[in-house]
């Protein structure tokens, strides 16, 4: 079975990319993570590894610091990354996405190319207490005075990695009166501006992933809203489309080369498996085949320059099928992963826990194919 898993016959130009990028990590091995290092600082210095070598932003206009290239030449540096088992290129697509196509040409040309340096680490505060699901019920407030500044106060949750970041997407109400959907706006905040208090969360497997968000007659000139007034409902959805899918989450070659790892301890132990484990790994085989499938379809639609939409809501339902059955097994295949200090498969076990959460909940994305991709009525509950 092959691991690589997109494979469109690569043209003659795909595959000089990856010869290039063959030699360029012959020369620029992964770096070794030092002890204590927390995760997010070495994926940082990787990022910024990476950068250097011109290997991220590869489909992002040149003008804004990208190579000017497609998705497809995006997602073989991350096959040939996934297939050596090293950490994907850094997670900002999605991010890059919502500045593209909201951000003015100013803000292109100032934010991108230091977000797709590693100059400024972003994160995403979207999210609160009482509106994670319901975002247009957000109560964080954006109120703009008469000099045009906006002073903000609220609180924001599940914040990643908040407290390794330099600016925050944060969606905010402009317009307390609007209807929920158009009273939104969203702001590239600094966390270090007076009135931002960030507090690190410890999860269940130990990451200091989530932050708790204080916001405090922070103040935000008008040159810091992404879009225009009322549209960050709009941006949060194409934010949140793009961060939905294999394709921009580089997830697929990681899983491969656990099924391939799976695989093989089947064959080796054939005919002492416990019983049942070979169907088991037999449907991870089948889950992730589809998500290659699908992901193959929906490169060749980003080809073909149509935009992510309401249809990565099932892109969003397969991976966390597929990620959470993968490794549930993983576990039954690996048992002694459980026992080890901080087994890889382990924590990969727990996180995937969160796939049904994380980027929408599941429920809310059935809720979205329901009502736009198949146009069925609400139920009259909601
Ligand atoms: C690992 C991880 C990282 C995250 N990172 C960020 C981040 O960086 N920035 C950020 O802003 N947020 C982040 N989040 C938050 C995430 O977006 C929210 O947790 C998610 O949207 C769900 O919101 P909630 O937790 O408030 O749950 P709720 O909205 O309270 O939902 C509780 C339950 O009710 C169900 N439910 C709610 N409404 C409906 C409905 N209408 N129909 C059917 N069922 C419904 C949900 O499906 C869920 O099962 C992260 C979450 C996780 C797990």
């Amino acid at each position: 079975m092959t691991v690589l898993p997109l494979d469109f016959g690569d043209s003659a130009d795909l595959e000089r990319l990856r010869r290039g990028f063959r030699a360029w990590l012959a020369d620029n091995p992964l770096p070794a993570r030092t002890p204590g290092e927390p995760v997010p600082v070495f994926l940082h210095r990787w990022h910024r590894i990476l950068h250097s070598g011109g290997w991220v932003g590869l489909d992002v206009p040149r003008e804004y610091g990208g190579r000017g290239l497609t998705s497809l030449h995006q997602v073989a540096i991350s096959d040939e990354l996934g297939a050596r088992g090293a950490p994907g290129v850094p997670r900002i697509g999605y991010l890059a996405h919502a500045l593209l196509e909201f951000g003015s040409a100013e803000q292109r040309h100032r934010l991108l190319p230091r977000m797709l340096a590693g100059d400024d680490v972003w994160c995403q505060g979207f999210s609160e207490p009482g509106a994670g699901s319901d975002l247009a019920g957000m109560s964080t407030r954006a109120d703009r005075g008469a000099d045009g500044r906006y002073t903000v106060n609220g609180q924001k949750l599940w914040t990643s990695y908040a407290q390794y970041s330099r600016l925050c997407l944060l969606l905010a109400r402009t317009d307390p009166d609007g209807p929920p959907h158009r009273s939104l706006s969203a702001f590239a905040l600094p966390l270090d501006r007076p009135g931002v208090t960030v507090r690190p969360l410890r999860a269940a497997n130990g990451d200091d992933e989530f932050c708790e968000l204080f916001l405090d007659d922070v103040h935000l000139a008008e040159s810091e809203r992404i879009g225009p007034e009322g549209a960050g409902w709009a941006l949060a959805m194409t934010t949140v489309a793009y961060e939905r899918n294999a394709l921009d989450t580089g997830h697929l070659p990681k899983y491969g080369l656990l099924i391939e790892r799976m695989r093989h301890h089947a064959l080796e132990h054939r005919g002492t498996l416990p019983d049942g484990l070979l169907s088991d790994i037999g449907r991870c085989v089948v889950d992730y085949q589809v998500l290659v499938a699908h992901s193959r379809r929906r490169t060749a639609e980003r080809l073909a320059g149509r935009a992510a939409g309401p249809e990565s809501s099932v892109d969003k339902l397969l991976m966390t099928r597929t990620e959470q059955r993968l490794y549930e097994t993983a576990l039954k295949v690996f048992p002694e992963e459980l026992h080890g200090p901080g087994g890889e498969v382990f924590g990969d076990y727990l996180y995937s826990r969160a796939a049904s959460v994380y980027g929408g909940t599941s429920q809310i994305q059935r809720n979205i194919i329901a009502k736009r991709l198949l146009g069925l009525p609400a139920d009259g509950r909601g």
